[in-house]
């Protein structure tokens, strides 16, 4: 198996909250420091037992001297709500979403798409009124299924390719300004 095969299977097991808990910026990093020899197979906060053992058996490698970090730092699945008579509109929350999962204009109250929603927390920090807060879940079956992983690894790439393009196009518009200030001899 090749690198890159072992490194989309290990992230294949990965619970896709995105959540950096595991100090990476997302699970697929996570991945491949795994592979790489970088990171341990204990740091994944959401998968708990499953996920390193899955992991474990996937690249032979005994999880009991694991078990125990594993089981301290295990969080169960969670979903966020906004209370919408606080929100100010202010968008610092899409901003952190790594799955897309709030939506809302400037100015107007936002709203989290329960279905969308990884329970990352990568939102309650950056709001600036704390109206963001954490929902336990009765039912957990859904964030953890493979469905909801395969959904928010493909939304979690595709907010990244939406970044990487609005970074290049300011790179672009950057450098053909600085080229017609040169031609003006300005600079
Ligand atoms: S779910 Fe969170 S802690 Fe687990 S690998 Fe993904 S980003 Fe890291
Ligand atoms: S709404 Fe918040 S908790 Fe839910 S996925 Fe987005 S950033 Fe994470
Ligand atoms: S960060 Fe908080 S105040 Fe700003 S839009 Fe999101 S929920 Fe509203």
């Amino acid at each position: 198996m090749s690198q890159l095969e072992l490194i989309d299977q290990i992230d294949a097991l990965l619970p896709q909250t995105q959540c950096q808990a595991c100090d990476y910026s997302a699970c697929r990093p996570y991945a491949e420091a795994i592979v790489n020899g970088q990171a341990t197979i204990d740091r994944c906060h959401p998968g708990g037992i499953d996920t390193l053992t899955a992991v474990a058996e996937l690249v032979s490698i005994d999880p009991a001297p694991y078990l125990d970090t594993v089981l301290t730092q295990y969080r169960a699945p969670t979903r966020v709500r906004i209370d919408l008579d606080v929100c100010i509109g202010c968008v610092k929350c899409i901003n952190a979403c790594p799955v897309d999962a709030i939506v809302g204009a400037p100015k107007q109250a936002h709203v989290v798409i329960d279905s969308l929603c990884t329970g990352c927390d990568l939102c309650i920090e950056p709001c600036p009124v704390d109206c963001i807060e954490q929902v336990a879940l009765d039912d957990a079956a859904d964030v953890v299924s493979h469905e909801m992983r395969d959904q928010s690894r493909l939304r979690y790439q595709a907010k990244q390719r939406r970044l990487q393009l609005v970074q290049e196009k300011k790179t672009l518009n950057y450098a053909n300004a600085k080229q017609k200030i040169q031609e003006m001899g300005v600079l």
